[in-house]
């Protein structure tokens, strides 16, 4: 019998497995889409054989938070743009949010995804549906009729769901449904600034949002999980004090996770004012910016106080952070960088730098590489119960092989996603995806 998919040898690399605690120097074999064994001195006939020594070869990344920008925005991005760079970062699956031109809010805008997907897209797709009609905060959904579509979670992401008794009923809902509410904590009125509120935003005379508008809308987020017994995600926390609300909701049995984003770890408010070290790793990167303040350094939640980015790594240290997400939004270079700051887009791209951010953190000593893998790939797959996120035999094949070290230098035309909206553009940075197989097919290959 012959197969469709092509079987690979992928020989000597350091095989990082955290679902089994596996990591040692090995042979991978994938074989008809799935893993098939791992072990040493492996052989098969027909093979494509990878020699993957020093490398690393692990479970595809997953990305939890992704703006993929279709329908309806595909200047910025398309499901095979996106997909294309999610692969040339080394994931394997994504989740997309639900901030699109039709909004993802019902069973038809997420079957005409499905339908684009099914056509275009690289890696895996799994769509977030909206928590509110047109994610205009008014109107609740048929929350149990999105996930019958295909929804994993829940989000109105780029907003808050400002009225409590709306975010009381998804987070009711979810208790049943086991899908997590997914939640962009903002408080509009505290947050109509620009960037971090400090020291540097005064200097530079931004208009600036305090932590407080995150940390307001977070804690009354977790007040309701306990509630109600919902599930709730924290998306990108990026304050010290946030993450202080998590981890004590977590010791009290709230049933909350939470995300950081590698910028958040590894960039400051002082990034706008045109810094280029990694924060934490302490590593400069490149050239200073040509504007500032820089508008490709102006994200939401925006880069905090660098005593900020330490509180975070020490919460991915302890476990408080459950996964790394990369919040991938693009906005092209023309609307970034066409208007003042206060009025650019927020938002970075990430999936191509969030493999080099975090291997920076690795470097500096932070973080082992087998919890890398975990934040990335085995956690997120797990909290939203998706597959992928393991490699051991019988598992899917999807997979990841990356060089930990090498240096490449962030350009657009280096990047495969249609919008290069990232502050390390002219940097240099360490750590490359070689290749990635979804399902035991090539989907990038360096
Ligand atoms: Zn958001």
């Amino acid at each position: 019998m012959t197969s469709s998919k092509p079987t690979w040898l992928l020989r000597g690399g350091r095989v990082i497995d955290p679902g089994s605690g596996r990591d040692e120097v090995a042979d991978v074999l994938v074989r008809d889409g799935n893993v098939v064994a791992i072990d040493a001195d492996l052989t098969a006939t027909g093979a494509e054989v990878v020699d993957c020594g020093g490398l690393v070869v692990a479970p595809g990344f997953v990305d939890a938070h992704v703006h993929l920008r279709d329908p309806g925005l595909t200047h910025k991005e398309t499901v095979a743009t996106g997909t294309a760079a999610a692969a040339a970062g080394g994931f394997t699956a994504v989740c997309c949010m639900p901030n699109t031109d039709p909004v993802l809010d019902s069973v038809e805008a997420l079957a005409g995804l499905a339908e684009v997907v099914g056509r275009d897209a690289a890696v895996r797709v799994h769509p977030i549906a909206a928590i509110t009609r047109g994610r205009a905060g008014a109107e609740g959904l048929d929350y149990a009729a999105l996930v019958g579509a295909g929804a994993v979670g829940f989000s109105d992401d780029g907003d808050s769901t400002a009225d409590s008794l709306l975010m009381r009923r998804v987070l009711e809902a979810s208790v049943a449904l086991d899908r997590p509410v997914m939640v962009h904590c903002e408080d509009r009125a505290l947050a109509s600034g620009a960037m971090h509120e400090g020291y540097i935003a005064a200097q530079l005379g931004v208009p600036s949002i305090p932590p407080e508008a995150e940390e307001i809308i977070l804690a009354r987020d977790i007040m309701l999980a306990r509630l109600t017994g919902g599930r709730l995600h924290a998306c990108h926390v990026s304050t010290g004090r946030g993450i202080d609300l998590v981890r004590q909701a977590k010791a009290d049995g709230v049933r909350v996770t939470a995300e950081v984003m590698p910028h958040h770890l590894t960039m400051s408010d002082a990034w706008v004012a045109g810094e280029r070290t990694l924060q934490n790793a302490w590593e400069p990167v490149g050239p200073r910016p040509d504007v500032i303040p820089d508008p490709l350094a102006k994200v939401n939640p925006p880069l905090r106080g660098a005593a900020d980015t330490r509180a975070l790594l020490r919460a991915l240290q302890d476990g408080t952070f459950d996964i790394v997400a990369t919040d991938h939004a693009p906005h092209t270079l023309e609307e970034k960088t066409s208007v003042p700051f206060a009025a650019a887009p927020n938002g970075l791209s990430g999936l191509e730098l969030a493999l080099p951010l975090m291997m920076a953190l690795v470097r500096a000593g932070h973080l082992t590489l087998p919890t890398l893998v975990d934040k990335l790939s085995t956690a997120p797959a797990r909290l939203l119960g998706l597959k992928g996120g393991r490699l051991a035999p019988g598992t899917a094949g999807d997979v990841v092989v990356f060089a930990p070290e090498e240096r490449w230098t962030v350009t657009p035309e280096a990047l495969r996603t249609k919008s290069p909206n990232t502050p390390l553009l002219g940097t240099e940075v360490g750590g490359r995806v070689c290749l990635t197989l979804v399902g035991g097919e090539e989907r990038y290959r360096a």
